[in-house]
């Protein structure tokens, strides 16, 4: 998996001076890249009972619903605030400066369904920590949360309480 990394640019001082963003639309452009990233994150979660995959807005998009096709699963998109248009749940989360809010459609998940949510990145693990949330409200019961990378030096992983994470590259 760590050939992947060739294929991720490193862009440094985006979004602000002093953040390295690691930039997945190199990847997503390769089709050997795009493939092995989706295989490799099927194969983690093939053998679990997963009936929706949670997909987190934007990049988690990019994921989530070619991941639940490879599952036999549904996807269920988390947004943020003011897309959906039906009654919502919401968290809210802290920024650097403020906080950001994230909703999910109430009646997306029944209560009992084994759930797999999905983003691009793991950093502070404050984004997945709220879905995390989100999803336990509504009874769903969190079978795995999956990235593409993980930030390892954030402690991201420990935000998140013990729940099952899994990441194919670590930095
Ligand atoms: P966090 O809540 O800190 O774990 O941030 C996670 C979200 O921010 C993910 O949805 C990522 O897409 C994005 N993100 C945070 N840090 C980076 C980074 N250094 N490079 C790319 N994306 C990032």
């Amino acid at each position: 998996m760590n050939h992947l990394k060739d294929l991720i640019r490193q862009v440094p001082d985006f979004p602000k001076p002093g953040i390295l963003f690691y930039d997945i639309t190199t990847l997503l452009k390769n089709p050997g890249g795009l493939k092995q990233v989706l295989d490799g994150l099927r194969d983690e979660y093939v053998s679990k009972p997963i009936d929706v995959v949670v997909g987190i807005e934007a990049r988690g998009f990019f994921f989530a619903p070619a991941l639940a096709y490879a599952l036999g699963a549904g996807f269920v998109p988390v947004r943020k605030p003011g897309k959906l248009c039906s009654a919502t749940v919401a968290e809210e989360y802290a920024l650097e400066y403020g906080t950001d809010r994230l909703e999910m459609h109430e009646d997306a998940i029944a209560a009992g369904q084994n759930v797999l949510i999905v983003d691009d990145v793991l950093a502070t693990g404050g984004t997945a920590a709220a879905v995390a949330r989100l999803v336990e409200r509504v009874g769903g019961r969190i079978a795995g949360m999956g990235f593409v990378l993980e930030l390892d030096f954030l402690k991201g992983r420990d935000r998140l309480d013990g729940r099952p994470v899994h990441s194919l590259l670590h930095y």
